[in-house]
């Protein structure tokens, strides 16, 4: 932007992509602490599928980094040494773990068909316009991306809106995420570069729908400059001093909120 620095100060978008882990709200997986020092409290929930650093609450999947949530400012050093000690923890859990796992290869067939799908559905239809980016069948990812984003930004405090939003914008704006998710399965890829790009966008989405969930339901203003609830504009420490964990459960199609302590240490 031909800006000195010292000269004249530098625009700043604080919130970004609006999901950025590193640097607002603390999101991310919530991980399995440190097992020598973690509080009882946190402890309990890994007792039942092992207690291993960075484990995350699905059994042999760790996170690190901008993937681990609870820590609301991570930056680039403090997520290379959270992956050193992520790496650790899972090494630790295969060393426990060293039994091959049973695949079902039904379900890795099944699995292949629905990854590779977007690229069937372009080809069976792109021959139905003379633009290969317009189809009354298909959308492409690009085009998706542009939804999700206008949606994020206008409802969910993004930039054009001043960072600012509420729950009327929140509940339209998660009316049109459902339309949006019933349309991803029409997202068509040309090639191998748009299949990445495809699932790219299926992971954004319900990245997003987990953030606008949370914003939803946290009822006050914790990181005000990334996001401010205007109908909750202040912090509430009395009654949201604490963490949000939601879990989405496939079966039910059900998502569940709910409020975790804050643990300070030592305890
Ligand atoms: C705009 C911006 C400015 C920032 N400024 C600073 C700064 O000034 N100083 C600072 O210290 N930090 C800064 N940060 C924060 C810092 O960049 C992050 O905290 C850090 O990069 C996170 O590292 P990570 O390894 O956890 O995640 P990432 O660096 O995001 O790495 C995740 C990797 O996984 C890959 N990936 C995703 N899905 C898949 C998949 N399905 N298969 C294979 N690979 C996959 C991605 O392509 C990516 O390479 C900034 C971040 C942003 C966005």
């Amino acid at each position: 932007m031909n800006i000195q620095p010292e000269e004249k100060p530098s625009e700043i978008a604080a919130a970004e992509p609006y999901f950025i882990g590193s640097h607002s709200g603390a999101s991310g997986a919530w991980v399995c602490g440190p097992p020598d020092v973690m509080p009882a409290e946190y402890r309990k929930q890994w007792e039942p599928i092992g207690v291993y650093n960075h484990m995350t609450t699905v059994k042999g999947l760790f996170t690190a980094g901008d993937g681990a949530g609870a820590s609301s400012h991570k930056f680039s050093s403090g997520s290379h040494a959270e992956g050193r000690i992520a790496a650790k923890g899972a090494i630790a859990f295969i060393l426990d773990n060293n039994a091959l796992p049973k695949v079902d290869m039904g379900a890795v067939e099944e699995l292949k068909k629905t990854i590779l799908a977007p690229m069937d559905l372009y080809e069976q239809n792109v021959k139905y316009s003379s633009d290969p980016d317009i189809n009354p069948a298909f959308m492409k990812p690009k085009m998706f991306m542009f939804r999700l984003q206008k949606i994020m930004d206008e409802y969910c405090g993004g930039v054009s809106s001043q960072f600012t939003t509420n729950k009327s914008l929140l509940e339209r704006g998660m009316e049109l995420l459902v339309m949006l998710k019933e349309d991803s399965s029409k997202m068509a890829a040309a090639d191998l570069h748009e299949l990445l790009r495809v699932w790219e966008n299926t992971h954004r989405m319900w990245i997003a729908e987990s953030h606008l969930r949370h914003v939803l339901f946290r009822e006050e203003s914790r990181w005000p400059g990334y996001y401010f609830r205007a109908d909750f504009p202040d912090m509430d420490e009395k009654n949201w001093k604490c963490f949000v964990n939601s879990v989405y459960d496939p079966k039910t199609d059900q998502w569940t909120m709910k409020k975790v302590p804050i643990v300070n240490l030592p305890v």
